[in-house]
């Protein structure tokens, strides 16, 4: 049925008929909302012909750009050969037998096993499910607590966003009980006055082991962590913050889940974050990368001990009551097995190494050109500039002003896809990007910073 006033255009056809999620409404009703026909490597082009670099990778996963043809074509193909499955009654397609194999061997684990979502909240919501199900059937149905820290960011779903850090979950009068946040490892943000780097990872360490008495070591199911904290505005953990916490985890038998779903395939210059920060975890949550954004998929990576102990919590009762009707899909399947290849063997991740020093570069030269550039941060391809009102004091911009996402929409109007988060800008690029576009992607975020802190100054 049409609305009295038929929209005309496709931006109030957009509004007319579609809800936003995580939208700055009053910047799409003053723009209208961007609607995307297709792409063309790491840009995207809107219904009006303007082509947009896409900083962002869509939502970080679409690494090899929007048109890769060995992922259209390995879609095709699968498609063609068997379109839908599920992973149910003893049933799963042999690109899910496959794809299993490969992410165990990729894995920093000796073995494991995998279980499949289609996303990364779900995988989330998967893990700590299967946490509760085997401390319960170990004889610990005390152990159901979850930790996290504040700012982190791991997902959405009820259980997920109870383990995200970020008060805007309060509208839904979230966290559920039992999800305790730790603090944040951002020492530039969080670090008290004359305190050292190594002393607030000291301090955060403490912390988590105070937590753990408090509670109680029988009361805590496990502790989730991104290698770096992704929606939570880039940010890699203070030096040492891992080989600091880890220790006291094993101490206190709490299994260590990472969080791979941004960091996973790449992103951070290595297969994996925890490479990357050099440890090693219990289990592995991924997804985005792992089909290149080609397809929603998520997967729960157990390692030895973990897939052991569920095994062994499944034998008595000969079921896990768990899964999805998409579980294993087998186009997903195909996608991500292509995707893994793509990334790892095609070029794609060592970009990420040969290129991320370049654009590091890039964004310390804009940082040092703008003094309302606070801190430059991240890792790989994934980087953040932190807006700041007063550098020497670390003072943010009244939240008024709407900094970030004025920067973002200068950056949207230059043609550069870009994101706020707080009162940062966020780039994360496909890692397909050239010399040339990576240089366009600084040149444009360049002309954004100078217009928006000359109207805010
Ligand atoms: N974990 C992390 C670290 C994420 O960045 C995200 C998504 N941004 C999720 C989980 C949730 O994934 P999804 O949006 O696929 O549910």
């Amino acid at each position: 049925m049409n609305s009295p006033a038929t929209p005309q255009s496709w931006e109030q056809r957009a509004d007319e008929y579609s809800l936003y999620g995580f939208t700055d409404l009053p910047s799409v009703a003053q723009r209208g909302t961007v609607v995307v026909t297709h792409g063309e490597g790491p840009y995207i082009v809107d219904v009006h012909g303007k082509r947009y670099l896409d900083a962002n990778s869509g939502l970080w996963n679409m690494v090899a750009g929007f048109d890769h043809r060995g992922l259209i074509e390995a879609a095709k193909a699968q498609y063609e050969r068997f379109p839908g499955y599920h992973s149910f009654f003893g049933r799963m397609s042999d690109q899910t037998v496959m794809l299993s194999e490969k992410l165990v061997e990729v894995s920093p684990f000796s073995r494991g096993k995998v279980f499949y979502t289609n996303s990364g909240s779900e995988a989330n919501d998967t893990m700590v499910k299967m946490l509760w199900f085997l401390h319960r059937a170990e004889g610990n149905p005390n152990r159901r607590k979850i930790l996290t820290r504040w700012n982190a960011y791991h997902g959405v779903t009820a259980v997920s966003a109870s383990m995200t850090g970020k008060p805007y979950n309060e509208v839904f009068g979230l966290p559920l009980p039992g999800f305790i946040h730790l603090g944040c490892p951002h020492y530039w943000r969080f670090g008290e006055a004359g305190e050292t780097e190594e002393q607030f990872v000291a301090r955060l360490a403490r912390e988590l082991e105070e937590v753990i008495l408090r509670e109680g070591a029988d009361t805590i199911a496990g502790f989730f962590a991104e290698p770096v904290m992704g929606a939570g505005g880039v940010i890699p953990p203070a030096k040492g913050y891992f080989q600091a916490i880890q220790p006291i985890l094993k101490k206190h038998g709490i299994p260590f889940i990472s969080d791979e779903v941004i960091c996973g395939f790449g992103r951070t210059g290595s297969t994996w974050g925890c490479e990357t920060y050099g440890f090693v975890p219990d289990a592995i949550i991924s997804s985005k990368n792992l089909t290149a954004g080609f397809f929603p998929m998520g997967a729960v990576i157990l390692g030895p001990e973990l897939s052991d102990r569920l095994d062994a919590a499944i034998a008595p009762i000969e079921e896990f009551p768990h899964g999805f009707t998409a579980s294993g899909h087998p186009v997903g399947c195909a996608i991500a097995r292509k995707a893994i290849d793509v990334v790892m063997n095609e070029g794609l991740a060592q970009n990420v190494i040969d290129k991320a020093p370049r654009m590091e570069a890039g964004l310390r030269a804009i940082m040092d050109r703008h003094e309302n550039i606070g801190e430059l941060r991240g890792i790989g391809y994934m980087w953040a500039l932190e807006a700041v009102r007063d550098k020497a004091t670390k003072t943010p911009f009244d939240s008024s002003l709407s900094v970030s996402e004025r920067i973002a929409n200068a950056s949207t109007d230059e043609g550069l896809i870009c994101r706020p988060l707080g009162q940062a800008i966020v780039l994360c690029p496909p890692f397909i990007l050239t010399d040339a576009q990576m240089d366009e992607m600084l040149e444009k975020l360049d002309r954004a910073l100078t217009k928006v802190f000359a109207e805010v100054a």
